[in-house]
């Protein structure tokens, strides 16, 4: 089957898909506090998510990453986990992972390593365990930490997704740092972005440039930049010193957007090809119009021709242009 190439003559390799919107946090950039959810008609099945996934692992995709809302609270997900695992037995799939909050991984490790996961992202923005509840609204601190802990004791490799945050965890970096080289977890930097409908100052207040943050690891220590690319917007530099690897997520400048091997789809079976723009198909409607998968392909194929060459986000002359009113929860970051 010919492979899913875009019009910049892109290959998609690399799909994420929410299994869900719902959350059992609240983090303040990504949801309110008083979320509306949707309605389970119009989530997608476990079986229509193996579909569509099967779909997408047919067309080329290699590397499935599950996310959402919070992947791990949606009921009966290790169905899924282990229905995907088929396609890494197979070989046609070449990495299964997902990036959670963490705080039901004591109860998924042991089953998620058996279903061949062999890195999870885990989302920590601060080790404070005030801190934590007051970014995450609802979330424990000591769970997350033992969700950690219980992962790498299956065998999976952690890595820690920051959220830099102006005045919240500026001056948690280097504690941040120590942190994961005493426990050999590697560390990305993501910046923040204008998703959601929270209004506007508080995402400029809250915006916290990584080339500061960079900077300001570079005056304690030496930074070698990494060649290494992942089709995405992760940037990557080794500290000398301590021989970690630490990953910068800049999803707001351009300088990925020429390589990028990725499109998203929600739970309700939307097809985001860029995080950044609106457009996006439904491929909910073939899923269920037929029982049959040729729908389904012919619609990601028809979507994957119109994915845009990048995204409008935009934060300078202060003020937050190309702002997207999805939340973060509903395409899966
Ligand atoms: N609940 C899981 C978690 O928190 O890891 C998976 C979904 S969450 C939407 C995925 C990632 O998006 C998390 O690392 C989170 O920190 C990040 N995120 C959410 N809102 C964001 C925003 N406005 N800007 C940047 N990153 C954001
Ligand atoms: Fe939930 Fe993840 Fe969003 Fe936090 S970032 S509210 S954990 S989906």
């Amino acid at each position: 089957m010919a492979p899913l190439i875009d019009p910049f003559a892109r290959p998609i390799t690399y799909l994420r898909v929410s299994v869900t919107d719902r959350c059992d946090f609240r983090c303040t950039y990504c949801m309110a506090e008083h979320m509306q959810f949707l309605p389970k008609k119009d989530l997608l099945t476990l079986e229509e998510l193996d579909r569509l996934a099967s779909a997408f692992v047919r067309l080329g995709v290699e590397k499935l990453r599950i996310t959402g809302g919070e992947p791990l609270v949606r009921r009966d997900i290790l169905t899924f986990f282990r229905a995907m695992s088929r396609h890494l037995e197979t070989g046609a799939l070449k990495e299964l992972t997902l990036t959670t909050n963490g705080s039901q991984l004591q109860r998924f490790a042991k089953d998620l390593a058996d279903c061949g996961i062999r890195r999870v992202n885990v989302s920590l923005d601060t080790l404070d365990p005030e801190k934590f509840q007051e970014i995450t609204r609802w979330g424990k601190l000591p769970a997350v930490l033992g969700g950690i802990e219980a992962a790498k004791a299956a065998g999976l490799r952690v890595k820690i997704n920051t959220v830099a945050l102006k005045g919240f965890n500026e001056d948690e970096l280097f504690g941040l740092l120590d942190w994961c080289a005493k426990e050999d977890h590697d560390l990305t930097f993501i910046e923040v972005m204008p998703m959601g409908e929270m209004g506007e100052e508080m995402r400029l207040d809250q915006y916290w440039p990584l080339k500061d943050l960079r900077a300001r690891l570079a005056e304690r220590f030496a930074l070698t930049e990494l060649t290494e690319r992942t089709g995405g917007p992760a940037r990557y530099v080794r500290i000398e010193e301590t021989g970690q690897k630490i990953g910068f997520i800049t999803p707001l400048t351009h300088n990925f957007c020429e390589s990028c091997n990725r499109v998203r789809v929600t739970c309700t079976g939307e097809l985001f090809m860029c995080l950044g723009q609106e457009d996006m198909a439904d491929l909910r409607a073939p899923l269920r119009a037929s029982e049959s998968d040729e729908l389904v392909e012919q619609a990601i194929r028809a979507a994957i021709a119109l994915k845009p060459k990048g995204h409008d986000f935009d934060y300078s002359r202060q003020k937050v242009a190309g702002q997207m009113t999805r939340h973060m929860s509903h395409t899966g970051g």
